[in-house]
């Protein structure tokens, strides 16, 4: 069956190719490590984000061990094609599967089912690191890593993966916030606008929270739009730089930051007012460094009370809860989600949906001939 394949650390390797094994691995297992409930799933469609990019062209992640070649994708939507008895899954359900996979050692967090947080890194993530992706026509997963979808999230689901993540991300800052002090956040605010950005701005603002949201944008593309329709405060980061946002907004409680830039990250740290949480969530592969103030950084951190956290992957958990507020977004803003998924490409056009375009927000790949 047709796949999208690299081979991690060769620039320029994405093709479309064949494979005969869907599992990922040649092992369906669960997150006991004994052999699992394999369910078929065909695929629908699979987003491409920043991380897709940096394996094609920057050398992150890794081929499934003995193989050289990866199967790309985690952003993935399908449809059950066939369960096995006792696994409530119908046939022609729509389903999303989680990304990571427990590490051979079965370290605390991956027994408790929370890979997410794994400790020893040895975990594996399909389409990422070490097991094969979603973009192919079919996979097999254990069921126990399948989210069943109502069909109200046809259109978005696909964005349930980066959904996840965003989730995860402000479940933990709300849970941190609130077990260290009194907090009732007014104002975020939110660095970047591909869909991590966007989504978090809307999950924000699902909230009831006042949020601001920057990026390198102009006032009339999709992304703005968005967030406009969502009721997000737009900024230009090159008129509104992050370094000078609190002076601009006042007390910010709450930053995430999903620019896919570490010193952005390194202001929107800064920004975060006094008693505030800022969460990371970039996947920044890169060699980049930069100079730091780091004395006033610290003396401005210790004396506000701040807190910065790191955020990647996401659980079942996670994933449930996206479904939950990705439902209430689009009951909320009917089509409004829909517009992030700016460009759908065929399977054969796969090389249009790994080169960016000025207006892309969410590129994805049609199974289905969608
Ligand atoms: C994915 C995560 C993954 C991370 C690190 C992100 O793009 O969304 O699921 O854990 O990359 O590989």
């Amino acid at each position: 069956m047709k796949a999208i394949i690299t081979t991690p650390g060769k620039k320029g390797s994405v093709r479309l190719g064949a494979i005969s094994d869907p599992s990922g691995t040649g092992m369906v297992e669960g997150a006991d490590g004994k052999p699992g409930q394999s369910v078929e799933v065909e695929v629908v469609e699979v987003g491409v984000c920043g991380t897709d990019l940096e394996i094609a062209n920057d050398g992150y992640g890794a081929p499934p061990t003995g193989r050289d070649r990866l199967v790309l994708g985690h952003e993935n939507l399908g449809r059950v094609v066939s369960a096995p008895e006792g696994v409530e899954l119908q046939k022609g359900q729509l389903v999303v599967a989680t990304v990571r996979r427990p590490c051979p050692e079965r370290c605390p967090p991956c027994a408790a089912g929370q890979s997410d947080d794994c400790l020893t890194g040895n975990y594996t993530e399909r389409g990422i690191k070490g097991r094969d992706g979603y973009m192919a026509e079919r996979y097999v997963e254990f069921s126990d890593y399948l989210i069943p979808l109502p069909s109200t999230l046809t259109k978005v689901g696909v964005l349930m993966e980066p959904s996840s993540i965003v989730e995860k991300g402000l479940i933990q800052a709300f849970s941190i916030q609130r077990g260290r002090m009194p907090w009732d956040p007014k104002q975020a605010l939110v660095c970047g606008a591909g869909a991590v950005g966007l989504l978090a701005a809307i999950f924000l603002r699902l909230r009831d929270i006042e949020v601001s949201l920057v990026a390198k944008s102009d006032p009339g593309s999709p992304a703005f739009k968005v967030a406009k329709a969502v009721g997000a405060n737009l900024l230009d980061a090159d008129q509104h730089p992050v370094a000078g946002l609190a002076k601009e907004l006042g007390h910010i409680d709450l930053t995430f930051e999903a620019t896919g830039a570490s010193s952005v990250a390194l202001n929107a740290m800064a920004a975060t007012g006094n008693n505030g949480v800022c969460c990371l969530s970039s996947v920044t592969a890169g060699m980049r460094t930069v100079t730091i103030d780091s004395d006033s950084l610290n003396l401005d951190m210790v004396l506000g009370n701040k807190l910065v956290f790191g955020t990647v992957n996401a659980n079942r958990r996670h994933f449930e809860a996206a479904a939950r507020m990705l439902g209430a977004a689009v009951r909320k803003w009917p089509g409004v989600l829909d517009q992030i998924v700016t460009r759908r490409v065929a399977v054969e056009q796969f090389a249009d949906a790994f080169s960016r375009q000025p207006d892309d927000i969410k590129t994805v790949i049609s199974f289905t001939g969608g």
